[in-house]
């Protein structure tokens, strides 16, 4: 579910009025994204949540926890730090379509399919275990010490 439209607008048919018989009716719309045609609906296949950076000890372990489930991994992207855990929206059919498309909730709607998962990476660091999460740190910490080390010599 990261930044992506097929939430918004790029589903080539969906299911949101009932027929003459209560039966739910297949409704067909042009896609106003073409970019989504023929996408497995990846986006409302993962859950992504923002979150703080880990700082104290506490946190870092707490996010390592989280870590330990194979479906949950931490991204980064622009700096900023994301939980994805796998797992597909109770709203999506078989055919992935979105079944409350025309209700479905804002953050589906404000997706952007130039950045999302079936067009590249959507993120600059991917973190998969506590061990790759305690080794990024780490790396990170050593980075800034050089570059404080850096900065007091100039
Ligand atoms: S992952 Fe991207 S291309 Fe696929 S449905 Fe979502 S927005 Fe569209
Ligand atoms: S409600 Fe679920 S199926 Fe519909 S667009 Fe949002 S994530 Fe996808």
């Amino acid at each position: 579910m990261v930044h992506c439209l097929r939430k918004a607008s790029c589903v080539g048919q969906w299911y949101s009025a009932k027929d003459k018989t209560g039966e739910m009716a297949k409704k067909k719309h042009a896609p106003s994204n073409p970019a989504c045609q023929g996408c497995p609906a990846l986006c409302c296949k993962d859950l992504v949540v923002i979150i703080m950076k880990p700082r104290t000890r506490a946190e870092i372990e707490n996010l390592k926890w989280e870590l330990q489930f194979d479906t949950v991994s931490v991204f980064i992207r622009n700096n900023r730090w994301h939980t994805e855990t796998k797992g597909t929206c109770i709203y999506l059919d078989e055919n992935n379509m979105c079944t409350i498309y025309d209700r479905r909730p804002d953050r589906c709607r404000r997706h952007n399919p130039p950045d999302c998962e079936r067009f590249g990476e959507h993120y600059d660091v991917m973190l998969r275990t506590p061990e790759e999460l305690e080794a990024y740190l780490a790396g990170s910490k050593s980075k800034r010490k050089k570059t404080r080390k850096l900065r007091r010599k100039h």
